[in-house]
């Protein structure tokens, strides 16, 4: 999508921390983190939230083999959260699905 900033970064046009390239997703480093580790893994192609995620097993199969591989890069294994912010009322900002991975301190619960 054209007005997409997500888009823009997958396709090179905005420069991102990149840590991990897969066939459906790149994992970035968010530009505002809310955590020692915060790491935003990012759909190739559009899709508006999780609700849009298409159900295929291969984007499924990479999505979880790319949150363990992060984890294990980024050593958080002894705690870490994965969040997908869906719709207004949760506070997505970006309507391009991407899935947060966050580490390195304590979380609370419940969320805010
Ligand atoms: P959401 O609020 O939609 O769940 O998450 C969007 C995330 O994207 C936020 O954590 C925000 O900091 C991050 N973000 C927004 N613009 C950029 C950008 O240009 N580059 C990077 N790396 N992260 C971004
Ligand atoms: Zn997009």
């Amino acid at each position: 999508m054209a007005d997409c900033i997500f888009c823009k970064i997958v396709k090179g046009k905005i420069p991102s921390d990149k840590v991990m390239e897969g066939k459906h997703f790149i994992a970035i480093r968010d530009i505002n983190p809310q955590a020692p580790v915060h790491i935003l893994l990012i759909t190739r192609e559009h899709f508006k939230n999780i609700l849009e995620f298409p159900r295929s097993e291969g984007m499924f199969f990479e999505m979880l083999s790319m949150i363990e591989k992060v984890v294990k890069a980024e050593k958080i294994e002894k705690g870490f959260r994965v969040v997908i912010n869906t719709g207004l009322e949760a506070g997505q900002s970006v309507d391009h699905f991407h899935i947060h991975i966050l580490g390195g301190r304590e979380m609370k619960w419940p969320p805010g």
